[in-house]
Parts: C-alpha cells; structure tokens; sequence
C-alpha cells in the first residue's frame, strides 16, 4: 500500500492545518496510509512521528499554528542530516513525502531528492508569500488580514493623539505583506526592498520628512508608516531616533511580529490549502515529483522545486505604483 508522509517546516502559517487535514481525507480515499513526523525535519532526524487519520484532522482546519509543530533544524544543513532523513523515510517505507513550509524547507526537500528514490512534493506555506510560481502562499492572506485590522487600531489612537506612527511588519526579505498592508490601510508611507535602498536611506529619510512635514502642515490627524522588517538599518527604533534628530518629528513604535504568523485562518487560507492538499496527493497517485503544487489564476500546476526556491517573486507593480503615484502626486500638489 502507498504510503505518504507529511511534515510541516519553518515558519508556521495559518492555514497548514487545513492542508494536513486535506491530504490526509484524500490519503484515506485513496486508501493510502498517512503519517505526519514532528517538529519539522526534527521529527524524521529523531524518528518522531504519528499515525493520520481522519479522527486526527478534526476540528484542526480552523486553526492557527500547526498540529504537527514546526521548527528549524540546523543539522538538515550538514552533509549527514538528509542521509539521516532518508534512512528514517526507508525504515518507514514511505513513498512519497509532502512538507509545507517555505524555500529553506524546499532546499531540504531538495538535498533528500539527491538521495532518496521516494516521490518528494512542496506546498508552499509561509506568510511571506515570497515562493515563485504561486500566486499566494499558505498563510499570507491572513497574515494581511492580522495586520490590516491591527493596523487600523493603530490609526484610532494615531488619529487622536494625531501621530506619526512606524509600524513594522514581517515579510522577512520581501515586501509583499508591506506593500499589500500598506495599501489596505491607506498608510501615508511603505517602506520596503522594492522601493527603498537600505544602503542608502538618507534620501529616502528625507523624503519622508517631506512628507511628513507637508501633512502636518495640512493639519491632517495621522501618519502612518509601514515598515517591512529587515529593511531600515538599525531597525524601526533607529528611524525614530533619526526622525527626531533630524526633523524634531516625535513618532510611535509598534512591531506587530508574531500575532501576524498566528490566529485562525482567512478562508481564503483555508481554501488554498484544502486545494492544493488534495492536488499533492494527485499527484503521488501521478508519480510527480520534484515539484512544489502552486496555484496561478484560477489554475493549479507542477512548480520545479528549484523554481520556486530561485526564481524572483517580484511584489506586483501595479502596487508599488499605486503606492508612488498616489505619494508623488499628494507631494507636487501639497507644495504648490
Ligand atoms: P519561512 O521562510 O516561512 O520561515 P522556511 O521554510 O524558508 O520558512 P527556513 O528556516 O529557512 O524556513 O528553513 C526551514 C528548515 O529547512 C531549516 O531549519 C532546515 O531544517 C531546512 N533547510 C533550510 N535550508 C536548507 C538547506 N540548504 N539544506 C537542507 N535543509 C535546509
């Protein structure tokens, strides 16, 4: 009987319960057996694993975090770690392994490729929505939703005490949340990698006290800026200390960190995640691997691995020009 093992990796993101949960309804259709390893490739190094079955996936698709815990594990990175893995995926006689997680959780993927003869598939599960060849990750749309609606808390108390506020959201090296966040609030700046130099902040430093400066003019309540981590050299405390320095412009701080990676998944999440669950099974029933299941469009499709590791995932432009002309625009017509 086939036999399928699914772990998940990395950062956790809401929604990798409802992917657990649709392989494993698909596995017992399919009359394959399913067992999940713990606490990412931790589980496969110290052979820490369970049986799956319906009865272990219900009630979990309504979840944040993930029932089969999540971790780093450094000595996947070392010569021996995924020769251990696959020993542990042989004793088992495992089939096919399924992990859900990010592109450090495919590069693991990858290195037991190179010595198993088993079938290996991806589901892309991150909040930071930065694997090519999908549309969106499992995770990111709640991760947006988190910080929309904590955002536009922030703006009540910015509003009333008329604040310059720095919020800082994750995204890790990319600005999808930033840009997306950004936008939904309708926060007066978004700091990010696509369009800030962060070996070269003065200019973008005094661009902001521009704008700064021109709203207070205007007297309007707020400013709101959205700050991706891992930009601002020093980090959303140093800006505050060089708005001060420089423009006498006192600010708030708020990190909004890890309630963006928890809480119960949007729908959309949890669609996603049932969608491509299921394909992942169809595709150890089809012999595919080497893939990661992305979605584009309407439309669901075998993703390379090293694809979806390397290629970019540029943050659409349509948003990073939204973003410039609506500023560029507010400038030129506020200092006439
Ligand atoms: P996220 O970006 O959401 O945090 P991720 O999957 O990218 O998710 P990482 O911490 O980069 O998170 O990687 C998760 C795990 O994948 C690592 O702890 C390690 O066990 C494994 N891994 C990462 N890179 C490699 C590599 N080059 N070779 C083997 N295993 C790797």
């Amino acid at each position: 009987m086939t036999k399928i093992a699914i772990l998940t990796s990395g950062g956790d993101a809401p929604g990798m319960n409802a992917a657990i949960r649709a392989i494993v309804h698909s596995a017992q259709h399919n009359q394959y057996d399913c067992i999940g390893f713990f606490h990412g490739y931790n589980g496969l190094l110290n052979d820490e694993w369970q049986t799956l079955t319906h009865r272990d996936v219900a009630n979990v698709l309504q979840f944040g975090g993930t029932i089969l815990k999540s971790a780093r594990c450094r000595a996947m990175c070392e010569p021996q770690g995924p020769k251990q893995a696959v020993n542990t995926l042989r004793k088992h006689q495992i089939d096919a392994l399924i992990v859900i997680g990010g592109d450090g959780s495919f590069r693991g993927l990858e290195a037991i490729k190179a010595h198993w003869e088993g079938q290996v598939i991806g589901l892309p599960g991150t909040i930071d929505n930065d694997l090519a060849g999908t549309d969106n990750t499992i995770g990111f749309a709640t991760a947006v939703t988190t910080a929309t609606h904590a955002i536009d808390k922030i703006r009540d108390t910015a509003n009333a005490f008329e604040r310059v506020f720095i919020v800082e959201v994750m995204g890790r090296h990319s600005g999808h949340i930033a840009f997306h966040v950004g936008l939904a609030t309708g926060a007066e700046a978004i700091l990010s990698f696509e369009n800030c130099d962060s070996a070269d902040t003065k200019q973008q430093l005094d661009r902001l006290i521009n704008q700064i400066q021109v709203q207070q003019q205007y007297n309007h309540d707020s400013f709101v800026i959205v700050l991706a981590e891992n930009l601002w050299p020093g980090g959303p405390q140093a800006l505050k200390a060089q708005l001060a320095e420089q423009a006498d412009i006192e600010s708030a701080v708020c990190v909004l960190g890890h309630i963006q990676r928890g809480g119960s998944p949007a729908p959309e999440d949890r669609l996603l995640a049932t969608e491509l669950g299921l394909e992942a099974v169809n595709a150890v029933t089809d012999n595919r691997t080497g893939i990661m299941i992305g979605k584009q469009g309407t439309a669901l499709h075998d993703v390379p691995l090293s694809h979806a590791i390397n290629a970019a995932k540029p943050v659409d432009a349509r948003w990073i020009k939204a973003q410039h002309d609506v500023l560029t625009e507010y400038l030129v017509k506020h200092r006439k």
